[in-house]
């Protein structure tokens, strides 16, 4: 496999290193001529920049006509460092209400982002969200424990709601947020992000066209090493790395594979002697299989250097997603079979690459604001939930459990 260094890869992806490509081809192709000094005067030459006129291609940005109010619930790693700085570069969702345990926290950042301080809640008068015009959307930011409640309270508010994955700590819980949406007929979507940028949704094209062939497996590990205090370790909070780490291989098997698991086995590791795994397990293995036959082996953990890839192998070539998880930097390669007259190296697909967070803000807020069905319900929620929940029931049994049965 050749790759390129990174710092090259992206000067050959950008508009400036092309431009000075050329220029550098041009002064090498054309011979260099000296121009017989003139007596022209600088009055008779046109202007170069004429300070009285616009630049004819001048994109001036325009305010979308219809921009829907979103609060954010739980100021804490992920919404201050990615959600609420990805509103810059939403065209269709703003940042109007913050919903915060820490008033003094909440206060500073609704300064920083222009939210008017009237706007600010916590968790005992959150339910008065329903009487803040300014509301349209609520995005669910607590640890795992907390998202059911906070999901329904917010839909019986009238709000629509995105919630973070995991979606819930079970099926039940899961289908007890669907539940409560369709009730309130308000939209509920889950953020899985991956959904909303360029290279995994190339992915699932390539996946989905046949130019793999038949899939037969698919591998992937997603892991950390997680530092305490973390709502990560805490099996109160929901904390655990099947569903914090574990569902974005589940999620990913699903958009590759286009298909359900039957059955699920997972074995863990949980040390004794490293307190941070008191509560929840340091790494999970597990295998899922396919209706069509196809295999998928996986493995999360808190214990590790960051690894975060996904492969997929199909009878007409290959696919490689790393790193196949992370907020940026993501690469894709695909090696088409010598079969069908590829050859048997990789190749790397540069695509250009979108803020997740920004680009997942406004799919809900397009969907809301048309009435529009969501590419990530509740429902992928929950299927993500009842693997969970089988995998959970197979470490405890020590034994594949069903799915179909
Ligand atoms: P943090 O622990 O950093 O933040 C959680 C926030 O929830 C806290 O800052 C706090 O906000 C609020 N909170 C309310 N009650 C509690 C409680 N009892 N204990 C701890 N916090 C509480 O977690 P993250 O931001 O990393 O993760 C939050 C959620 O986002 C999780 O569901 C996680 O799975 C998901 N996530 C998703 C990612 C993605 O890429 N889609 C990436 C990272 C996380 P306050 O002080 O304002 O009340």
């Amino acid at each position: 496999m050749t790759t390129l260094p990174s710092s090259r890869r992206h000067f050959l992806l950008s508009s400036a290193g092309l431009t000075c490509l050329a220029d550098l081809h041009r002064s090498f192709a054309a011979p260099v001529r000296t121009e017989p000094e003139t007596a022209t005067s600088s009055a008779a030459l046109p202007a170069l920049a004429p300070p009285d006129k616009q630049p004819q291609n001048l994109q001036i940005p325009q305010k979308p006509t219809k921009q829907l109010g979103w609060a954010i619930v739980g100021l804490g790693e992920l919404a201050l460092g990615e959600v609420l700085p990805a509103f810059g570069e939403c065209e269709l969702s703003k940042p109007v209400a913050l919903v915060s345990g820490h008033p003094d926290k909440a206060r500073r950042v609704a300064d920083f982002y222009g939210i008017e301080r009237n706007a600010i809640y916590n968790y005992d008068n959150y339910d008065r969200l329903a009487d803040d015009p300014r509301v349209d959307v609520i995005y669910i930011i607590l640890p795992n424990s907390m998202h059911a409640e906070y999901t329904i309270r917010g839909l019986k508010a009238g709000k629509h709601v995105l919630c973070e994955k995991p979606m819930a700590t079970s099926p039940d819980e899961a289908r007890q947020m669907i539940a409560a949406s369709k009730e309130a007929q308000r939209h509920l979507m889950i953020a899985y992000r991956l959904h909303y940028e360029p290279f995994n949704q190339r992915a699932m094209e390539i996946c989905k066209s046949g130019a793999l062939g038949k899939i037969r497996t698919f591998a992937s590990t997603n892991g950390q090493n997680v530092k305490a205090p973390n709502i990560r370790l805490s099996a109160r909070l929901g904390g655990g790395p099947l569903g914090d780490v574990g569902v974005y291989s589940i999620n990913a098997a699903r958009y590759t594979l286009g298909e359900e698991p039957v059955e699920v086995f997972a074995v863990a590791q949980q040390p004794k002697d490293d307190p941070r795994f008191r509560e929840v397990p340091e790494s999970v293995a597990f295998t899922l299989r396919y209706p069509s036959g196809a295999l998928a082996h996986c493995d999360c953990g808190f214990g590790m250097t960051e690894s975060r890839f996904y492969e997929v192998h199909g009878t007409e070539g290959t696919l490689r997603m790393q790193p196949a998880f992370s907020y940026r930097g993501l690469r894709l390669h695909v090696r088409d079979s010598e079969a069908k007259g590829g050859t048997d190296e990789s190749r790397e697909l540069l695509l250009e690459p979108k803020n997740h967070f920004s680009q997942e803000m406004d799919h809900f807020s397009q969907v809301v604001m048309n009435n529009e069905t969501c590419r990530t319900p509740g429902e992928m929620g929950l299927a993500d939930m009842v693997i969970i929940e089988a995998l959970e029931r197979s470490l405890k049994t020590n034994a594949p459990v069903r799915l179909d049965g």
